[in-house]
Parts: C-alpha cells; sequence; structure tokens
C-alpha cells in the first residue's frame, strides 16, 4: 500500500509515519510499502525525516520518502499522487495556532481550506478517494453535554476550528457526490508525549500555546514559571479540564482508520481521546512526581476562548475502527520530558 501523509514531518505526522509503517509490515499478503511524506516545513524540520528512518529500521517493509512541497501547490500533488501511485491519503497539513488565525484568518483559510480544496483537486484527477483528516475536538464549541460523541452540535468559536469543520463540511459532500469516496475525520482531543525513542516530539516554535510543552520547558529551566489560565472554573480544583491524549496512541488510531477506511466507503467524523478528563494542576502534579522535577506555577487570569472541561466519548473509535487509548498520563509525562531532554 502506497500512502502519502500531508504534513508528514509535523509532530502528528512523524508518529503517525512510525505507526504506520509497523501496522502495514504487519499486513500479511502485502510486500512493500511505501509512506510519502510531502511537507512546507513552515512548522517542522527536515531532520525529523531521518529520525522517523532511524525509529522504523533498516529492516522495515516500508519504504519513506521526503517531498519538499505546499498542498496549495494542485500540479505537484497530482505528480506525487501518480508517480508514486498513491492508495490513500493522510491529510495533516495546516495551520493550528488558535490565536495566529483570529489575528490571520485570511492565512488559516488559504491554507487549510484551499490546501485541501487543492488536494481534493489532485486526489479527483488522480482517482484517489480515501483519506483520514486531522479534526479536532475544537469543533464542539462550549460542550452542551459531556462526554462529546460525534453526533454533539458543532460549533467552532474560532477561525482555526472553523477551517476544521468547513473541511469537515466539504469531505462530506465529496462523499455525498460519489459513494466511492471514504473519508475519516478523525476528532483529536489533546495530544500530549512523545516516541519512547526520543527522537521525535512536539517542537513548538517561539513561546508554547499549549499547556505540555510549556511544562517542559519549565522544567527544562527555559521559563521560570507555568502561568495557569484561571482556577475558578466550575472543575473540582477550578483549572480547566481535558482529554490528554498520548501521541502515540493517536497515531495508531490513524493506522486503525486508514484500514477502515480501505474497507469501508462513505463519510465518518470520529473522536479520538482517551474519555478521561484531567485538570491543568493535576497535569503538572503527575509531571512532577514520575520525573521528580519541581514545575512552579502562577494562577493568572483565564485565557480568552477556554471551555471549562472538555473530554470525548470514546465509544464510536471502538465500535467502529477497533482502536482505543492505551498509554496513561505517567506514560505522556515521562515521554514529553524525555523528548525535552534529548532535544536540549
Ligand atoms: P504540526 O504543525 O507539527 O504539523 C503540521 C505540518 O503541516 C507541519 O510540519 C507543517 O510544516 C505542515 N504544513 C502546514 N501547512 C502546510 C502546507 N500548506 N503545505 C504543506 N505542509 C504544510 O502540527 P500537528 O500538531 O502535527 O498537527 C497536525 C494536524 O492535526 C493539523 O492539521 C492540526 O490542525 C491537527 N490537530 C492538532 C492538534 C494538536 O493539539 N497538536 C489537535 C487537533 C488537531
Ligand atoms: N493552559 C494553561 N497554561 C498554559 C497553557 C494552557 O493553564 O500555558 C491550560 C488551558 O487554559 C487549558 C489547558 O491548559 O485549560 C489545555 O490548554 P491547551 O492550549 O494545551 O489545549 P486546548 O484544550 O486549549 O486546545
Amino acid at each position: 500500500m502506497n500512502v502519502l501523509l500531508t504534513g508528514g514531518t509535523g509532530y502528528i505526522g512523524s508518529h503517525t509515519a512510525v505507526a504506520l509503517a509497523e501496522s502495514l509490515g504487519a499486513l500479511i499478503g502485502e510486500k512493500t510499502h511505501h509512506i510519502v511524506l510531502l511537507d512546507n516545513l513552515c512548522n517542522s524540520e527536515i531532520a525529523t525525516v531521518d529520525r522517523i528512518k532511524t525509529i522504523m529500521g533498516a529492516n522495515s517493509a516500508c519504504a519513506l520518502t521526503f517531498i519538499q512541497g505546499d498542498i496549495r501547490d494542485t500540479t505537484l500533488l497530482t505528480q506525487v499522487l501518480s508517480n508514486q501511485q498513491i492508495d490513500a491519503v493522510i491529510h495533516f497539513a495546516g495551520l493550528k495556532a488558535v490565536g495566529e488565525s483570529v489575528a490571520q484568518p485570511v492565512e488559516y483559510y488559504a491554507n487549510n481550506v484551499q490546501g485541501t480544496i487543492s488536494l481534493l483537486q489532485a486526489m479527483q484527477a488522480c482517482n484517489v478517494k480515501k483519506m483520514v483528516f486531522s479534526s479536532s475536538a475544537t469543533v464542539y464549541g462550549e460542550p452542551q453535554q459531556l462526554p462529546l460523541t460525534e453526533t454533539h452540535p458543532t460549533l467552532a468559536t474560532n477561525p482555526y476550528g472553523r477551517s476544521k469543520l468547513h473541511i469537515e463540511e466539504i469531505l462530506h459532500d465529496v462523499c455525498l457526490s460519489n459513494p466511492e469516496w471514504s473519508v475519516v475525520c478523525l476528532r483529536y482531543f489533546n495530544p500530549v508525549g512523545a516516541h519512547k525513542s526520543g527522537l521525535i516530539g512536539e517542537r513548538p516554535s517561539g513561546t508554547p500555546n499549549n499547556l505540555m510543552p510549556y511544562i517542559t520547558q519549565v522544567a527544562v529551566g527555559q521559563r521560570s514559571h507555568l502561568n495557569v489560565f484561571g482556577n475558578d472554573y466550575p472543575t473540582p480544583d477550578g483549572t480547566g479540564v481535558r482529554d490528554y491524549i498520548h501521541v502515540v496512541d493517536l497515531a495508531e488510531g490513524h493506522a486503525a482508520a486508514l484500514n477502515y477506511a480501505t474497507k469501508h466507503a462513505g463519510w465518518q467524523a470520529i473522536n479520538l481521546g482517551t474519555g478521561k478528563g484531567c485538570s491543568v494542576l493535576e497535569l503538572v502534579h503527575t509531571f512532577e512526581t514520575v520525573n521528580n522535577v519541581t514545575v512552579p506555577v502562577q494562577i493568572v487570569n483565564r485565557r480568552a476562548g477556554d471551555i471549562a472541561v472538555c473530554y470525548a466519548n470514546t465509544q464510536k473509535a471502538l465500535n467502529t475502527l477497533n482502536w482505543s487509548a492505551t498509554k496513561n498520563l505517567t506514560d505522556m509525562c515521562q515521554s514529553a520530558w524525555q523528548f525535552e531532554q534529548s532535544m536540549t
């Protein structure tokens, strides 16, 4: 099987390449597989390609190719899909900073929505009709009931979230237009952690927006303390509750979704989370305990646009993909810390 990963050198794409190489390698009856990573490197680095190859090992049943390019370049995408005889696409490429999307909505829609349309045009031209798409729990907006099921109403509250929602709708229309298409939109909750090798992980440029990379940068001494955005939410300790999921579990969810997409047509949206909520302070304390480090915190005002509590109903992922998360908060905190240390 030949699979194109757009945004393949990014945080989730790189872990998925590794998981995919393992799962494709285990397929009986197929000899060679090819994973093609396409990325414009706007938020990742080329060194990741060699790190993925190191983890895969010389005896992998998969070949890995990297192509530097932009998903908005339809001509390039058409060439890649055709020359590499691609069977399916896992579409990660996109911009993902909520605050930046509020300041630069046009850039976000151009990159995320226009980029997806360009990809779909190339896929149509090459008769490739299987896609797994990186969506987000942010499409649910303020939860009306918890845990969040896939049938919860969608209402994104910022341009980043709306770009995901628009893409989901476009993909739905594509599936309605032709019953041969198969699209699985994976709604990620809060991916954290890193591969056990310490070779790949999350490396945000500039000040991290997300909690875990901020914690690791405080622990390593790069920042003095963590600002905790509010301790007056209606939660047990007053801080925000999220569904943190180990990125390796998430990556394996993509392999399961790809397997599903090769066997079933139509459009699906599926949550990838653990189903368990964890507060900011609970994550900080777990990180301190399992890694034997100190993470000073300071309580500050709530962050605009944040919700109190968000966690997944994971039943559909189990029923549809036969997938569930296996790693716990300890695994997430240890691997994130190991990666941070290996990079400094
Ligand atoms: P990331 O920034 O590490 O990876 C995205 C990759 O896409 C980067 O390598 C970047 O260089 C590339 N890229 C961006 N625009 C491109 C373009 N026009 N052409 C080619 N390459 C392009 O982010 P990630 O955390 O790995 O996220 C992957 C996907 O998952 C994104 O679509 C993101 O919105 C989505 N997602 C992420 C999270 C999260 O918390 N990390 C949560 C929900 C959804
Ligand atoms: N958070 C925090 N300090 C930070 C970053 C995040 O207190 O520096 C909190 C945030 O308010 C939320 C949780 O950590 O309750 C997760 O935030 P993140 O940005 O990682 O993910 P989100 O769920 O907002 O997409």
